[in-house]
């Protein structure tokens, strides 16, 4: 059946294998109108959905490379995993009390523009606004079609010169966007401006060309990537169907170029919410050398409702996972936290219970165990001066960080006790009471 539109598609745009395999012909023939897809796809949607297809359009627009497209089955098309992340729902349009424009307030915490600093250690750069396909899922959503364009030099040095002058960035994300959708020499560039900085140990780059424009991963990209060593590389598979040869072929080439790989994907409602094509997916992810990273829980963002699921869905398929399969092929299962609190991790619970000298677990076949906590261990009080400790690491002050949030009150050196809201009552009540009696 795919080698039926694939080849129903060369012929549509009268291509050579040659053009079809070059990732420049292939944006330039990006898909945007729902009569093309009709046409490539030899199917006709329903008057009255499609006209509430082209409204969606209007708010949130359509492109879909054509290697993409040729992976729909047609046959079933409205359920398709593939149709459902590249063509739009008429449920984009309801717009729901909870969803956010910015759901985890990225322009909040940005220092400089194109610039996401949230975490103490590490940055996120959007170094281009412009994707390969529009997935319907898109966290960015508002701003996908919106902003097309590559930024300047200038405005990317800006950025540059953000990490430069912040000693504490050791981790930098190239985001945007996809950064693969960059020229090779742009691409080229921005790492070198960012490898020169010696604070910073490790570059990351997450695209999802290898889903949506195999041809990309060229010899030459992984040549240049070659060159800025530790670079890792994160993609974006959602489902089994997206493994093909040329999805393959892609990911081969980055790991035999050195290049270690991770995968993130979004729990998306009809497309991939099932324990089995998880597992599935994850499988298929090791096999091809891209480690399993993060599996996201659907942000709040408009347009979205139709894909969120609830979180125990997210934990359902933990479940399934931890202990039936290979720990490395198990993904983190997180929720990014709306008004930009940053990724929170959950798992299912594992301890069922606690005393001064057992813990009782369970595994996940149900067995229940206990682990007798050993009965000589000696706290060591730590004063935080790594030079009085007899634990070998001498660590150079200036890699040390701030104790933050649970650390704090774990740290024996800290006198902070508890936490409390800025809004707590009690709180208030007593520093009402306080100023009565001075
Ligand atoms: C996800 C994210 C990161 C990276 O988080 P890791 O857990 O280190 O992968 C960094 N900054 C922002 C703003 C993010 O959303």
């Amino acid at each position: 059946m795919r080698e039926h539109i694939e080849s129903r598609m060369k012929a549509y745009f009268e291509v050579h294998k040659h053009n079809w395999e070059d990732w420049r012909w292939q944006l330039s023939h990006s898909i945007t109108e729902l009569s093309t897809v009709e046409s490539l796809l030899d199917i006709t949607f329903d008057p009255k959905e499609r006209k509430l297809m082209e409204q969606t359009l209007e708010k949130f627009p359509l492109s879909i490379t054509p290697y993409y497209l040729s992976l729909i089955q047609r046959d079933d098309y409205a359920n398709d995993p593939i149709f459902r992340q590249a063509l739009p729902s008429p449920r984009e349009l309801q717009v729901q009390r909870e969803d956010l424009q910015d759901p985890l307030a990225e322009e909040i915490d940005s220092p400089v523009s194109g610039v996401t600093h949230r975490y103490p250690d590490r940055v996120l750069l959007n170094v281009n606004g412009t994707c390969a396909m529009y997935c319907r899922h898109c966290t960015r959503k508002r701003k996908v079609g919106e902003v097309d364009h590559i930024p300047e030099r200038e405005e990317l040095l800006e950025g540059v010169e953000y990490i430069r002058r912040t000693p504490a960035i050791r981790d930098v994300l190239l985001s945007g966007g996809d950064p693969f959708l960059l020229p090779d020499e742009r691409l080229d560039w921005i790492l070198a401006q960012i490898s020169s900085i010696s604070h910073v140990e490790v570059i990351r780059i997450g695209t999802r060309t290898p889903v949506v424009l195999p041809c990309r991963i060229t010899d030459g990209l992984t040549r240049i990537l070659r060159k800025y060593q530790p670079i890792w590389v994160n993609t974006h598979f959602n489902h089994p169907r997206e493994f093909t040869p040329s999805s393959k072929a892609a990911i081969r080439k980055l790991a035999d170029g050195g290049i270690p790989l991770g995968n993130q994907s979004v729990l998306l409602a009809g497309i991939n919410d099932c324990p089995r094509i998880i597992k599935r997916l994850v499988h298929l992810l090791v096999k091809n050398r891209v480690r399993p990273y993060y599996l996201y829980q659907c942000d709040l963002s408009e347009g979205l409702e139709h894909f969120r699921t609830p979180i125990g869905k997210g934990i359902e398929i933990m479940e399934y996972l931890v202990g039936h399969t290979s720990g490395f092929a198990r993904p983190t299962f997180v929720v990014d936290a709306p008004g930009g609190g940053g990724k929170i991790p959950l798992m299912p619970n594992y301890i069922i219970s606690w005393s001064g000298n057992k813990v009782v677990l369970r595994n996940y076949e149900g067995v229940i165990t206990t682990y007798q906590e050993p009965a000589n261990y000696r706290t060591v009080e730590c004063n935080d001066d790594c030079d009085q400790c007899t634990l070998p690491l001498k660590l150079d002050k200036a890699m040390e960080t701030q104790n933050q949030g649970i650390t704090q009150l774990l740290a024996d050196y800290d006198d902070t006790i508890s936490f409390t809201p800025e809004n707590n009552e009690r709180m208030k009540k007593r520093d009402r009471w306080g100023d009565q009696e001075s």
